[in-house]
């Protein structure tokens, strides 16, 4: 953790016994690891921050190129453009797509319209989509659970739009209508709960007894690990805060998460500006997370908010290690090597 000068960890308390005597008995904050940035978010945020180098500013950016406005404003200040659809992108320029993935039909609108792509998509979506192409190709019927609306949803969808239906929640099981009840798959958005996917799978599987489950987890590692992480936090926890913007589908699911694993109260706040101090009320240990397109800045605020106002005793709960990295994307290493090598030719 990144502690704040007023703060110590559960480690610097253990050195000496002046430091914790200070504090109002009892209060702590429960700080989870892994939070924040999960290796698809780091690599599309660098990926911008590249181009911007590489090629200079403006780059056109399709989306938030990740769900978190503190991002998207920092780099929209270093001359990143923000558009809805390729289409705004003037012919010639270079537009990124972000890391929840787009449909071929927006490969093919930027084609048309003479647009240099960087792809910054998460390679695990970009799993998934595959895994929708492979059994579309062999005729399944594809349940997609998932939020309707998000956009990982819309682009995944596009990949086979005829064969793949929305399942957004266990209540929407009883909506779905397939061709074969023999030949269904399920796959799924890569932000969601661990555990009210499982319970949509089981009432699928009530339906469709022969379902077929995909090779691989869609539910990405970081999804999983963050949410492993918060339930532990939660259990001892009478408050739990969350750093996350309300358009992340992953900040959202760490909210309910913290709630179903027993904490009293939870919040997402997208900065500590937005947490009230009512919530604070009988408190005494606060439970700290973020989710995957929140950067560490935003929760070193939020520590400190609270270090000021008594909870300046931190400990680390981490029931999980986290190394995943993943390469630019390919366009850009193209270029980068293009560019090291004259360099060298010089
Ligand atoms: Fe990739 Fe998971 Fe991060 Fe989404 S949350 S960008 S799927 S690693």
């Amino acid at each position: 953790m990144t502690a704040t000068p007023s703060q110590h960890t559960d480690a610097e308390a253990a050195t000496g016994p002046d430091a914790s005597s200070s504090r109002p008995t009892g209060r702590r904050v429960l700080l989870a690891a892994p939070r924040g940035y999960c290796a698809g978010v780091d690599r599309a945020v660098i990926a911008v921050e590249q181009a911007l180098e590489q090629y200079g500013a403006p780059v056109y950016v399709r989306h938030e190129i990740v769900h978190n406005k503190y991002v998207v404003q920092t780099l929209e200040k270093k001359g990143a453009i923000f558009v809805e659809e390729t289409s705004e992108v003037p012919e010639g320029e270079i537009v990124i797509f972000s890391a929840h993935g787009v449909a071929p039909a927006v490969h093919q609108e930027a084609e048309r319209g003479r647009l240099a792509t960087i792809d910054a998509t998460c390679p695990l979506v970009t799993k998934v989509h595959k895994e929708a192409v492979r059994y579309a190709r062999e005729d399944y019927d594809i349940l997609l659970i998932g939020h309707e609306g998000h956009e990982e949803v819309i682009g995944t969808s596009g990949e086979a739009p005829e064969h793949i239906t929305l399942v957004d929640g266990p209540d929407d099981v009883k909506n779905v209508e397939v061709k074969d009840p023999d030949r269904v798959v399920w796959l799924s958005q890569t932000t969601l709960s661990v555990d009210e996917t499982m319970e949509t799978v089981d009432a699928l599987k009530g339906r469709y007894p022969n379902l077929l489950s995909p090779p691989s987890d869609d539910i990405c590692y970081a999804t999983q690990n963050r949410q492993t992480a918060i339930k532990k936090v939660a259990a001892d926890a009478d408050l739990v805060l969350v750093v996350g913007s309300r358009n992340s589908s992953n900040s959202v699911r760490l909210v309910e998460t913290a709630l179903g694993a027993g904490a009293r109260d939870g919040h997402l706040v997208d900065n500590a500006g937005e947490i009230d101090e009512s919530w604070l009320d009988g408190v005494e240990t606060v439970g700290v997370s973020s989710g995957a397109s929140v950067p560490e800045v935003l929760v070193d605020e939020v520590l400190e908010w609270l270090a000021q106002r008594g909870w300046d005793h931190v400990e680390l709960v981490q029931p999980v290690e986290e190394h995943m990295r993943f390469s630019l994307p390919k366009e850009l290493r193209r270029d980068l090597r293009a560019e090291a090598a004259a360099k060298l030719t010089r």
